[in-house]
């Protein structure tokens, strides 16, 4: 089976979240179930300096008509095809947004752009290499399956993954002409939005499946609550919808062998995450005292629930537990954490900025970590959590929901919790949670009980890359 994926970020070339990771993980985990993905990304700067000795595979004329150029090229097990296109991808700041961190006023073309080149890859125009079949990734590929419909060709299946259906590439309707498509197009089964043009809005009427990151997001979707609006469009596409959790790379996440823990631990010698949670304790400047010490890394935003963590700072102290917190967002929520840790020196630390190493020494050696997003279309961190004994206190929603068993009465007995989760998100659901998480410590057999099975879970790729396979084989044994 021969899969064309698309995605405007792909791990470990280009990051801003977790869209990354799974469109740099899945083609590797594919491979074992016979599946062999080539991946279409843009040409960022960071994108072309990284990449070595890359062959031209295809020209063709972009929305501008323009020379584009599609370069292949293998990449630390990937198989990429990079859209060379400097008028839209050679600019400095990150994919989306210009180095004052506003967005390019010409994204919709530059994504547009994107998707017109992996319809042409889908017409077959790449020498020597058809696709089976199409898998694209959020709004910025989603205009790839309305390209491969308007425009004739041999029907290949496609599918969409929604990682987080807040960014939905919504425009104003004077941009059509722009995308080339022809005037039905506009339509409301194609990316006419309430008289808008919706790129995910587009995807989502014309990809033959749509799966997003977790059964209860794929739920939680369908309702006015975490549906964005797109809700009714995605009621009407309900038989096609799937709920697929992420993996993690348990190679590079793996507390054995990571090498920033400074000393390695596994099940059976959690012991040696103290010499992990003594580090942590120095970096933040906390007191070295037998209190646990509760984690947050994240970006620090609303819909992580970040303005909880700020309200309750102060009761985290007053319970006897330590907090410290990694992350960087919104001005006005690292302002109120640093503010709380400097109330409580030696008892709350805050370091604003993205540390790849910090989090995963974090991981190793803080006692919990505490998610309390108030939506959350899979989450990662609490995987790491489980990964390496750092007990995740998490918002039921999502793949939090799907992925973290609480310890109620029921899963304890069974020997099965791995973690807390509270609902409703509020303070003092979030409170309850710590209270109870404080109230486990408390017991050293249990607590270490939840780490162990935590550690057991199973949080690799593999069944979730034996999922996307058997959708794939279905869609292309139906010939849709
Ligand atoms: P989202 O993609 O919505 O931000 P996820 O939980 O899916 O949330 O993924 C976030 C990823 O970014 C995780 O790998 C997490 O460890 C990492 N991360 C978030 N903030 C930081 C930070 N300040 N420093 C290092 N890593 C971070």
């Amino acid at each position: 089976m021969k899969v064309l994926s698309v995605s405007s970020e792909v791990f470990p070339l280009i990051k801003t979240g977790g869209l990354a990771d799974v469109s740099g993980a899945l083609p590797i985990a594919l491979k074992a179930f016979g599946v062999e993905t080539k991946t279409l990304l843009p040409g960022y700067p960071a994108v072309m300096k990284v990449i070595r000795d890359p062959v031209v595979r295809l020209e063709f004329e972009d929305l501008l008509g323009e020379k584009a150029t599609v370069l292949e090229v293998q990449h630390e097990g990937l198989d990429l095809l990079v859209l060379h296109a400097p008028a839209y991808y050679d600019r400095p700041g990150g994919p989306y947004l210009d180095p004052l961190g506003k967005d390019y006023p010409d994204n919709w073309r530059r994504f547009a752009a994107l998707s017109l080149a992996a319809s042409e890859i889908a017409a077959g125009l790449l020498p020597g290499w058809r696709p089976d079949l199409v898998h694209t990734h959020d709004w910025q590929a989603a205009l790839t399956s309305v390209y491969m419909r308007y425009y004739p060709s041999p029907e290949l299946p496609s599918v969409l993954t929604i990682h987080n259906i807040a960014f939905q590439g919504q425009f104003g309707s004077e941009i059509f002409p722009g995308l080339r498509l022809p005037g039905h197009a506009f339509a409301i089964d194609g990316v006419e939005y309430y008289g808008t043009i919706g790129f995910l809005k587009g995807g989502l009427q014309t990809a033959h499946a749509i799966t997003t990151v977790s059964p209860t997001y794929a739920d939680e979707i369908l309702t006015p609550e975490f549906g964005m609006g797109l809700e009714g469009v995605i009621a009407t596409r309900i038989d096609n919808l799937h709920g697929i959790v992420n993996g993690i790379d348990t190679d590079i996440w793996n507390p054995a062998t990571d090498p920033v823990v400074h000393t390695h631990y596994g099940p059976t010698t959690l012991k040696n995450r103290d010499e992990n949670r003594r580090s942590i304790a120095e970096f933040f400047h906390l007191d070295n005292d037998d209190a646990p010490i509760f984690c947050v890394i994240s970006r620090l935003t609303w819909q992580k629930g970040m303005d909880l963590v700020a309200n309750v700072a102060d009761e985290i102290v007053g319970m006897g537990g330590k907090l410290v917190v990694l992350g960087s967002g919104e001005a006005a929520l690292e302002g109120a954490l640093l503010a709380s840790a400097s109330r409580h020196p030696g008892r709350i630390g805050v370091s604003i900025g993205y540390n790849e190493p910090m989090s995963h020494l974090m991981q190793a050696g803080c006692d919990a970590i505490i998610i309390p997003s108030r939506f959350e279309p899979c989450g990662l961190t609490q995987l790491y959590g489980l990964r390496y004994g750092c007990v995740p206190i998490v918002a039921r929603t999502g793949g939090l929901n799907d992925t973290v068993i609480d310890a109620n009465h029921a899963a304890l007995a069974a020997k099965v919790a791995t973690g807390i989760q509270f609902s409703p998100v509020t303070e003092t659901g979030l409170l309850q949670a710590i209270r109870r998480a404080m109230h486990f410590y408390t017991d050293r057999k249990l607590w270490t009980q939840l780490q162990k099975q935590g550690m057991k879970s199973d949080v690799s790729w593999e069944k979730s890359a034996e999922r996307y396979a058997a959708l794939y084989s279905s869609l292309v044994s139906k010939g849709m």
